[in-house]
């Protein structure tokens, strides 16, 4: 796996070979539907607008796709697949919408949000504002965040019910290829998804029943005071920015060097840098040997012998697919040594009838990517129009405060594929922090190609890195070249125009 000649079933059942054509190169992808916030539904799906294309042959099964997991991927798979003809069922065993609207992206950023106007009231008073600020309530915040993603859960459903798709809300699990039990029932299907997403791995250790997850902080009946984050990836750097920002006082740990492995080098160390400076306690090359609880203190012991007092201790120490009790092996499915299903170029796993999307597969665990993937799994079995995810110059952020965006390659992937690299890097004073006595930089980095003169990596640490990022994301997928960055006249006065203004190499 994965395996070269992938085969896909026609909309008459019959499998058939992909062409070469679509082996070698994908189709142009239809342009997705534009949401403004990607984990938002939208009524419009492409391909729902057009008369149904799949014509299903003698109803042999219950439905032709019975999808498992409601989240982002399972919901647009599912929905377009209705969209092109197809009878589909989804069953959920928690909640609409999955990780990102309940436990994901969309809880996590209004957080941030919140979290971040404390930066806002302590900037106010260098631009004349005389404001008191008497408190921070976290109950009302967590009310209005859950008020909210109850308002989704709804529309989510409203989606699959106006598409056509039979929701079910139970767990289920799969018997055979071409069955699922759920709620006490069998129900048959040509092909099944397993969209069941992921889940917080936490390693074993002394004590571990005393610490929470990331699923579990977005509960919490009170703000904690002190809070221990471990863990290096960006859910665990996201959670530290958010404690501190509601007034926390916070420890984060992690085993190795250096957090956000995976991003440039330059961006993690910027990072670092501007979180100590907010009086963020990181330590790296440290872990925790055990956790006690002494009333409703929990004692942390670190590798390096400290003892550290928290009120919380939040583990953000990866994510584990979600395929427990699942049926899958028993049904023949091919798993990584990480639980993950093993899928081809086109999402189908070892068993024919059975595919796989979204952070199940571990491929790239963001909804924007489930839900592209989802996309193209409709369109290859229900709209006779094959397609592979296409993961070329995905942008992600990471919402830190300040913010990471990043788009392409990182120095270090640059140099490895194309040996030399021109480097363009600047860091500057925001100019909303000439008036402000806060240190903090923007940090802005751009890598090209000599020979070609391709931008292959946009990177920034600072205000609104996502949000400028993503327009730097169209540039790279339309090849852009550092002479088209320079012939860009900037918005003025922006933090962005720095991307079409810098003129030196550094390297
Ligand atoms: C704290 C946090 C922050 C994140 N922030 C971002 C971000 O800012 N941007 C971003 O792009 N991504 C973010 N992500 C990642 C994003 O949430 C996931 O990549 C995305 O949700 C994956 O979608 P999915 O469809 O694969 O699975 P999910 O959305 O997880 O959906 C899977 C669904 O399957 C259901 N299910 C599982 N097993 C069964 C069963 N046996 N029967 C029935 N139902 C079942 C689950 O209940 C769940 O609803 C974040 C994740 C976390 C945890």
């Amino acid at each position: 796996m994965p395996r070269t000649a992938p085969a896909v079933l026609g909309p008459s059942g019959q499998k058939k070979w992909l062409s070469a054509k679509h082996e070698a190169d994908p189709p142009p992808q239809a342009p997705p539907p534009t949401p403004a916030q990607r984990c938002t539904p939208t009524p419009h799906v492409a391909g729902m607008q057009h008369p149904p294309r799949y014509n299903p042959p003698m109803a042999k099964f219950d439905y032709d796709l019975f999808t498992i997991g409601a989240g982002s991927g399972g919901v647009r798979a599912s929905r377009m697949s209705a969209g092109y003809g197809a009878r589909v069922a989804v069953a959920e065993e928690r909640y609409l919408g999955g990780t990102c609207v309940n436990v994901g992206c969309i809880p996590k950023k209004l957080l941030v949000y919140a979290s971040h106007y404390r930066h806002d009231f302590e900037d106010a008073a260098s631009f004349g504002w005389d404001a008191e600020v008497r408190g921070f309530d976290w109950g009302a915040l967590i009310e209005g965040k859950n008020k909210e993603i109850s308002r989704l859960n709804e529309i989510y459903r409203g989606l699959l019910g106006k598409a056509g798709v039979d929701l079910i809300e139970e767990r289920a699990h799969i018997e055979d290829p071409h069955t699922v039990s759920v709620g006490g029932r069998r129900v048959t299907a040509e092909r099944i998804l397993v969209a069941t997403g992921g889940w917080p791995k936490v390693p074993d250790f002394p004590g571990v029943e005393h610490v929470i997850t990331s699923n579990e902080a977005f509960t919490l009946k009170e703000l904690p005071q002190r809070v221990v984050i471990v863990g290096g990836g960006y859910i665990a750097v996201e959670f530290a920015g958010i404690f501190h920002g509601m007034g926390a006082e916070v420890s984060q740990l992690y085993r190795g060097p250096l957090f956000l492995r995976g991003f440039d080098d330059d961006v993690r160390q910027v990072l670092a840098e501007e979180m100590q400076e907010q009086g963020i306690d990181l330590r790296f090359d440290t872990n925790l040997t055990r956790v006690e609880r002494r009333g409703d203190t929990r004692v942390a012991t670190t590798t390096a012998g400290d003892v550290i007092e928290a009120d919380q201790i939040l583990y953000a120490t990866g994510r584990a697919p979600k395929i427990e009790g699942l049926g899958l092996e028993a049904a023949g499915v091919e798993l990584a040594s990480n639980g993950s299903v093993v899928v081809d170029d086109f999402s189908q796993s070892s068993v024919p009838s059975i595919y796989a999307i979204g952070d199940v597969t571990d491929r790239m665990a963001l909804t924007p990517v489930a839900i592209h993937e989802g996309m193209c799994l409709a369109s290859t079995l229900f709209n006779d129009d094959p397609r592979k995810p296409d993961y070329r110059d995905v942008a992600s952020a990471v919402f830190s405060q300040p913010t990471i965006g990043s788009v392409g390659l990182t120095e270090a992937q640059a140099r490895e594929r194309h040996g030399e690299v021109d480097v363009y890097k600047t860091r500057f004073r925001h100019l909303k922090n000439t008036l402000t006595p806060r240190k903090e930089r923007v940090f802005m980095k751009l890598l090209v190609d000599p020979k070609s003169d391709r931008v292959l990596g946009c990177h920034m640490v600072g205000p609104e890195a996502g949000e400028i990022v993503q327009g730097l994301a169209i540039a790279l997928r339309c090849n852009a070249t550092k002479a088209q960055f320079d012939a860009t006249i900037g918005i003025h006065p922006t933090a962005a125009e720095e991307f079409v203004t810098m003129r030196e190499k550094v390297s």
